[in-house]
């Protein structure tokens, strides 16, 4: 009932020539009937989306940010807000990705903030949880996870809890090749569904909730296959016109 998605997270690679022919890969490699099963969406850094944009505006592909400010406007220097990126033809948007918290100290209250931001502009916030390799060696992954989610989430009505995408990304699995196996991602996912219902029993159904790490062409009909798994969040496999199509096929 809930339709797949899968997101490209580029991270702060590529340059304009070698973008424009990624997203002409991707755009022509994915048959049209495809995204009667699977909304995707591609995530260049800010100073790219109106151009990959513009690219994609004939097609059924979303555009989204990797990041923007919890801000409307003002004396923010080298901040972008919501209301731009819907100016610049964004979608969606990640947020708290974990580098985000982990190298530029985004904390848990900055990430609800940005919901908030994101929501109000329509776009659709893609909220990132996940726990580090020591916190799931010493037990605490599902109690992360959730103060994560609960944190994040705070303050929303259910009708805007049903207008977010959660995506459970373990730190020790994201660009490192180490995947949860489909077991154990599916426990989290399982454990992040019970907490949707808790804040929002009515339209916690409806939540897409993403994998990711270290996603690719060979694990992600697995991982795709878990019943609380609706996509993934793809960072390098989404740099790869012809594994990122696989991908993508494997969620339709
Ligand atoms: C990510 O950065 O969101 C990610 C999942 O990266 P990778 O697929 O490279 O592990």
């Amino acid at each position: 009932m809930r339709k797949a998605l899968v997101i490209g997270n580029w991270k702060m690679h590529g340059l304009s020539s070698r973008n424009s022919e990624l997203v002409e890969q991707i755009a022509s490699g994915i048959e049209d009937e495809a995204f009667s099963s699977v909304d995707i969406g591609m995530c260049p850094p800010f100073v790219y989306l109106q151009a990959v944009a513009t690219q994609l505006a004939e097609t059924a592909i979303a555009v989204g940010a990797q990041n923007m400010s919890q801000h409307a406007s003002g004396a923010y220097t080298g901040e972008v807000s919501a209301e731009m990126l819907v100016d610049s033809g964004c979608g969606l948007v990640i947020l708290g990705h974990s580098e985000r918290r982990a190298i530029f100290g985004e904390a848990d209250v900055d990430v609800a903030a940005k919901v908030q931001a994101a929501l109000q502009a329509g776009l659709l916030p893609v909220v990132c949880v996940g726990e580090t390799l020591q916190q799931r060696e010493s037990g605490e992954a599902t109690a992360v996870v959730v103060n994560q989610l609960e944190q994040a989430l705070s303050g929303l009505s259910a009708d805007n809890i049903a207008r977010v995408v959660v995506a459970y990304e373990p730190v020790w699995a994201i660009g490192t090749g180490l995947t949860a196996s489909p077991e154990q991602a599916q426990e989290i996912h399982k454990v992040l569904r019970v907490s949707l219902y808790d804040l929002a029993a009515d339209t916690a159904d409806t939540v897409r909730i993403l994998y990711g790490g270290s996603v690719n062409a060979g694990n992600a009909q697995a991982l795709f296959a878990q019943p609380d798994i609706d996509g993934g969040l793809i960072g390098g496999a989404s740099l790869k016109a012809q594994e990122f199509i696989a991908i993508c096929r494997a969620a339709a």
